[in-house]
């Protein structure tokens, strides 16, 4: 068994559904990322479950992974999307997503996405301090326009999580402090450009269990309530995304484990009506993913041995980044024995930190593929081409069909758009 449902072993070959991934690599090269169609749509399942019968709008986050071919996917699904530029807005719209069910976060909004935010009609601005809200009010009274916004309070809550994804605690740069709220509220209640929908938070990332998450709601109902005293009646509460899933032995909670304890408290306080609005972007693509790589060289050395793959920290920077943790298959796996040798995984980049995972034992020869697993999220959109290395292309599999999604890119298109100086 593998830590993700839909990349499993058949005949001692590590497939994606029902395509054996040494046939991908064979007709589309590596390093090569390859996604499978239904671990999106079980993603997905879970959430749509845990939320029946009640008001619940999943706004994927999709700077995890914004391909078309996945927001497409999501978009007939269903879901919203949490979009934190005015380029994701753009993808939303190529890929037929409702803007309606978008809601737009992020601490440095420009002017011209705000407008595009607004020509597109936005379910909602999630506002990140008060230069944002004055500037919001005064570009929608430009253009006509009421806009739609909620304030992402900062609860201070620790999300026990890695500090680079922590961001609900007071020293972090997102949101307002909580206790400032009621006063940006009331600043926002003499707007007559804006309308007040909602509310938001977002704590953090890859975060397993759900007490801080019950932390920050408590937090909330109480501004809630402070807020309905001073004559703010809110149509919705968005407690972000940040669940967390499985690299190796985690168990993270469930969006059921969420949900039923969030409609609980909400009940318990009066507050039902409220439609919930979650932004999942981890759980949602994570385990959807692999990276598929070849071995190129081994080098055996006095106490340390390296496998040179043709991945690298320019197709998944998550390891050296973030110090993150990625189970690694070998997709024709040769049997283990005490003696086998304990490698890192290195890509071809000039940097120490190019590593992509560290102290594995595994049987290995050149030319052997492994698989990265949980390569869903951050992983492609955090890719770049530094050393001039075109990224890696993309499938998505469902069943037995691939899809391209992504062509490798080519190599002239990596530099066509500069410019020499003239001669
Ligand atoms: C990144 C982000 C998300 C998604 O977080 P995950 O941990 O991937 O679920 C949601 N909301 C905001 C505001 C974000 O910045």
């Amino acid at each position: 068994m593998t830590v993700a449902p839909h990349f499993q072993f058949h005949h001692r070959t590590l497939h994606a559904e029902q395509v054996p991934l040494t046939e991908l690599a064979e007709q589309f090269g590596t390093p090569l990322y390859v996604y499978s169609r239904h671990a999106l749509r079980d993603a997905w399942e879970s959430y749509r479950i845990a939320g029946q019968g009640r008001k619940l709008l999943v706004c994927y986050g999709m700077k995890a992974n914004s391909n078309l071919a996945v927001l497409q996917e999501f978009a007939q699904l269903g879901t919203g999307f949490d979009i934190v530029s005015g380029g994701e807005l753009a993808r939303v719209l190529a890929a037929g997503g409702d803007p309606s069910k978008v809601v737009f976060s992020g601490v440095g909004k420009q002017v011209w996405e705000i407008e595009a935010a607004l020509q597109a009609g936005v379910k909602c601005f999630n506002v990140e301090s008060e230069g944002e809200l004055e500037r919001i009010a005064e570009i929608a009274a430009r253009m006509g326009k009421r806009a739609p916004i909620s304030l992402r309070v900062n609860p201070d809550v620790d999300a026990h999580t890695h500090p680079y994804i922590s961001t609900g605690l007071k020293d972090n740069k997102f949101g307002v402090p909580i206790e400032h709220a009621p006063a940006i509220y009331a600043r926002a209640q003499q707007l007559e450009s804006l309308l007040i929908t909602g509310v938001d938070c977002h704590i953090g990332s890859q975060i397993t269990e759900i007490s801080p998450y019950l932390d920050a709601l408590d937090k909330l109902i109480k501004l809630i309530k402070q807020l309905q005293a001073q004559g703010v009646q809110l149509e919705h509460l968005d407690l972000g995304g940040g669940l967390g899933i499985r690299y190796t032995d985690e168990t993270p909670a469930t969006p059921s484990d969420l949900l039923s304890h969030v409609f609980v408290a909400l009940d318990e306080h009066q507050l039902g009506h409220l439609e919930i609005v979650l932004e999942p972007g981890r759980s949602m693509v994570g385990n959807a993913g692999v990276l598929l790589t070849r071995v190129e060289y081994l080098k055996h050395g006095d106490g340390k041995n390296f496998a040179i793959i043709d991945a690298a920290m320019n197709d998944l920077i998550r390891p050296t980044l973030y110090d993150a943790w990625h189970s690694v298959e070998a997709v024709e796996p040769r049997p283990v024995n005490p003696d086998t040798p304990v490698y890192d995984l290195v890509g071809p980049i000039c940097e120490s930190g190019d590593w992509i995972a560290r102290d594995r034992q595994l049987a290995l020869a050149p030319d052997d593929l492994l698989a990265i697993m949980s390569a869903g999220a951050y992983a492609f959109t955090m890719s770049s081409q530094y050393n001039t290395r075109p990224r890696a292309a993309e499938v998505m599999v469902d069943g037995s069909t691939v899809h391209l999604i992504r062509p490798r890119e080519e190599l002239a298109s990596l530099f066509a758009s500069e410019r020499l100086l003239p001669k």
